[in-house]
């Protein structure tokens, strides 16, 4: 067996209705005053109010911090540290989706090490100690609440990353009540993005796939593939909404650990010029990239194609399994009310070309690739998707 390390964060609690008993459940990690990091929506919302209430109800003195944008800029990590640093803040609660546990992290980090942001991008270069961080995911998508990474905008469109383990939280609260309210296509796109977590671990190429990860995303397509449909149709239904939160994280553990591939190299550049969501970008180039993938990675597809899709037919052998599962995720997205064409996002084929090239800047994902993949190949596999 090949060697590996596997890290995730140390305690998970899952539990409906949880948020409301932050305090019972994270008050004597962050200390007597808590910096809560999220966003105006959710803060407009209301959605945050039984968590803060939970912390000052324990006397915790809690300074909120509610700016953060969707892919968050350097200014607005600098003014949450700031705002922390003004009140002494002793640990940092994050409270949303990707972007403000994104921005809790590395507050968390500053706050704690008082180290330069600029000396800690990359991988492996933040040094620590961070202050105590508790995350609070409110989608079922990213799985940022076990992922030791996080990604700021710098300048108008430069994306930087910090990646390492010190970053990653002490407590994850899953708590499927804060997700009832999500619409359809937030659910939808993020669903299918946790889906492609879980893919594109399980088929890596990194050298660090191991067989914890292999087994949580296993487990992560299961729990996604049976539920995704109810939770997009019906929104209340918060067995399904559990499921996905859990299986969204299972799928962040299992990536985080093994890294993902060409679904997402792919993906940025829709998302990064057209502005098109995560979720989205990668739903539309998936069946291409997979059918792109299949002559390398047609038995890994195959043992998992049951795990997402328990109906399919058992007797068939890898490669025609291969390709039903990669019909079924096609016809997933349809189902789903999602766009299924680069067209229908507005991107003019002309695009294409540019398009190719910026994703061949992907190299830290594209190495992980079951199937090397050349800007010509990356060209031809947005032509069929436009
Ligand atoms: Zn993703």
């Amino acid at each position: 067996m090949e060697p590996f390390i596997f890290n995730t964060t140390k305690s998970i609690v899952f539990r409906p209705g949880a948020a409301a008993e932050l305090a019972q459940i994270a008050g004597s990690l962050v200390g007597r005053t808590c910096l809560f990091v999220t966003d105006p929506g959710l803060r407009g919302l209301g959605l945050c109010d039984p968590a803060i209430a939970s912390l000052e109800k324990a006397g915790i003195a809690v300074t909120v911090f509610d700016q953060v944008e969707a892919d968050p800029s350097l200014a607005t990590l600098m003014d949450a540290v700031e705002a922390g640093r003004e009140n002494g803040v002793t640990g940092v609660v994050g409270f949303g989706g990707g972007s403000s546990l994104d921005i809790a992290k590395l507050s968390a980090l500053l706050l704690g090490s008082g180290e330069d942001i600029d000396g800690a991008w990359g991988v492996g270069n933040a040094k620590g100690p961070r202050l105590p961080l508790v995350l609070v995911p409110t989608t079922a998508g990213t799985g940022s609440e076990v992922t030791p990474v996080s990604i700021i905008t710098v300048g108008a469109e430069e994306k930087r990353g910090v990646s390492s383990p010190v970053i990653l939280p002490d407590i994850a609260v899953l708590d499927a009540d804060l997700t009832l309210g999500l619409p359809p296509a937030i659910t939808a796109a993020t669903g299918v993005d946790a889906m492609v977590h879980a893919i594109e671990a399980y088929a890596s190429k990194s050298a660090n796939n191991n067989p914890l990860s292999k087994l949580l995303a296993r487990e992560a397509l299961r729990l996604l593939g049976a539920n995704i449909e109810t939770a997009v149709s019906t929104g209340g239904n918060v067995e399904a909404r559990g499921a996905m939160l859990l299986g969204s994280m299972l799928a962040g553990q299992a990536f985080a650990n093994s890294p993902v591939a060409a679904v997402h190299a792919l993906a940025y550049p829709i998302g990064g010029t057209f502005h098109v969501p995560h979720g989205l970008s990668n739903a539309l180039v998936l069946p291409h990239v997979l059918r792109f993938n299949a002559p390398a990675a047609a038995s890994l597809y195959a043992e998992i194609a049951h795990d997402a899709f328990p109906h399919l037919e058992r007797e068939t052998g890898d490669q025609a399994l291969c390709a039903d599962f990669i019909e079924e995720l096609a016809g997933l997205s349809k189902r789903l009310g999602m766009q299924t064409r680069l067209r229908e996002v507005s991107i003019p084929e002309d695009a294409l070309p540019r398009m190719a090239a910026d994703a061949m800047l992907q190299q830290r994902l594209l190495v992980n690739n079951p199937r090397e993949l050349s800007e010509a190949d990356a060209l031809t596999i947005y032509k069929a998707a436009w």
